[in-house]
């Protein structure tokens, strides 16, 4: 008998762009309340090439201890790059931030991941930007827990993520 094998997790490709629009949009409202948003790329191989992050959006709630994002906003930009893209570009993760110095993923921000993964039936990444170090994982449909990534490699373009463990 053979067991199925999960497919080996993607590298994550995360673009300069990305991170510059992050890392503004926090120089700007600061880490008081938590901000966040969609992540959009496209699946391309082995890859998960992450290119664009979408910002709060007025109907977003953010307080001290979360993130609310409505699907207003981030789900019609969300459409129109995928049409612009001629289908290529896609809903790939979710970005948020914590006022915390290294982030890590609450029990509400893995229920919700988990939930997200299991409705769009693909692997999907999660990004947590912290004070000093960000969490940067994957979750796909097969599993309960995320996958955390740590960087691999940096360039002109941009930032490449691997899975932080061997599999057990
Ligand atoms: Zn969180």
């Amino acid at each position: 008998m053979v067991l199925d094998q999960p497919a080996t997790p993607p590298t994550i490709l995360l673009s300069v762009k990305l991170a510059e629009t992050v890392d503004a949009d926090l120089k700007l409202h600061g880490h008081d309340r938590e901000r966040g948003g969609i992540l959009l790329g496209l699946r391309r191989g082995p890859h998960l090439h992450i290119d664009e992050a979408t910002l709060p959006m007025r109907w977003d709630i953010g307080t001290m201890f979360a993130f609310q994002r409505s699907s207003r906003g981030h789900k019609e930009l969300a459409l129109r790059r995928w049409r612009q893209s001629h289908k290529t570009i896609d809903w790939v993760g979710e970005w948020h931030s914590h006022p915390e110095r290294f982030a890590s993923p609450s029990s509400i921000d893995i229920r919700s991941w988990r939930a997200i993964t299991r409705d769009r039936a693909a692997p999907m990444a999660f990004l947590i930007i912290g004070l000093e170090r960000n969490w940067i994982g994957l979750c796909t449909p097969d599993r309960d827990a995320p996958i955390r990534y740590k960087e691999v490699e940096r360039s002109k373009a941009g930032f490449a993520f691997q899975p932080a463990e061997a599999k057990p």
